[in-house]
């Protein structure tokens, strides 16, 4: 596990600024407010994990919002955002979550655009967290219809599990390996908030060192765990042994495809 280990510190060296390897000014994300007047109403949290590993999938975050809000742009949505994003709990980092509510494309790629991936200390992050903190905070909407609620949907984006040792890494604080963040959040209290809010859960996975949780969310979840969305390509070697390769497969295309087909 040394090896594993080694290669998963989060290094200060990948501290990246918010910038974006794309233009931004290439999609049209001009705020149009009479889309309020649309009956359809689609509310989207990204819980995003903003820890050093990440910076190179905030650069797809911000590339798929503004792929979604291009797309549904042309269609007769009114369509919102919302973004939390998590590090750790202290000593491990001093940013535990950041929260922004339900707003326009516009202004949830603007707010990307100043996240900065950084820190994190041991592998593991404060997954519980992010996932309670945007569920909660979210100022989901009513709206005319047979639930009289918006479409809700949860779009996760990280590639480290939450403390705990049924998540398979140890935490540099023996007692969260034992016994999970240390806030006291568990997979089951996101089970209630997703059901009480009723949001399709979608993890987008970029990595293998998720599956355990991906596993015991799929279990605890049930219902409200709707898809993953993989960026690995898994290939099977001669040994037998699976592969774990990161593939050019684009985050947009799984959350688009996943919107499509689940909204009505
Ligand atoms: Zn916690």
């Amino acid at each position: 596990m040394g090896g594993v280990q080694l290669a998963l510190n989060k290094n200060i060296d990948q501290v990246q600024s918010g910038k974006t390897n794309f233009d931004i000014n290439d999609f049209d994300l001009e705020d149009d407010n009479d889309r309020e007047d649309f009956d359809n109403k689609v509310d989207i949290l990204f819980v995003l994990d903003q820890s050093g590993s990440m910076s190179s999938y905030i650069q797809q975050a911000k590339y798929t919002i503004c792929k979604i809000v291009e797309k549904f742009k042309k269609k007769e949505y009114d369509l919102k955002f919302s973004l939390c994003t998590y590090i750790d709990h202290e000593p491990q980092y001093n940013i535990l979550t950041d929260f922004t509510d339900l707003c326009s494309g516009k202004q949830i790629v603007e707010k990307l655009q100043t996240v900065i991936a950084g820190g994190g200390g041991d592998l593991p992050e404060a997954v519980m967290d992010g996932l309670r903190d945007g569920i909660s905070k979210t100022s989901w909407r009513k709206a005319t219809g047979k639930d009289e609620k918006s479409q809700r949907f949860l779009f996760h984006i990280c590639d480290a599990p939450p403390h705990g040792k049924e998540y398979g890494f140890p935490s540099s604080d023996p007692l969260w390996t034992d016994n999970g963040c240390p806030c006291g959040t568990k997979r089951e209290d996101i089970k209630n908030l997703l059901q009480l809010h009723d949001i399709k859960y979608f993890l987008i996975k970029p990595n293998g060192y998720i599956s355990k949780m991906e596993q015991l969310f799929k279990e605890c979840f049930e219902n409200n765990y709707k898809d993953t969305i993989s960026l690995l390509d898994n290939i099977e070697q001669k040994d037998g042994k699976t592969d774990n390769k990161e593939t050019k497969t684009q985050m947009w295309e799984g959350v688009l495809n996943n919107i499509e087909k689940t909204i009505y």
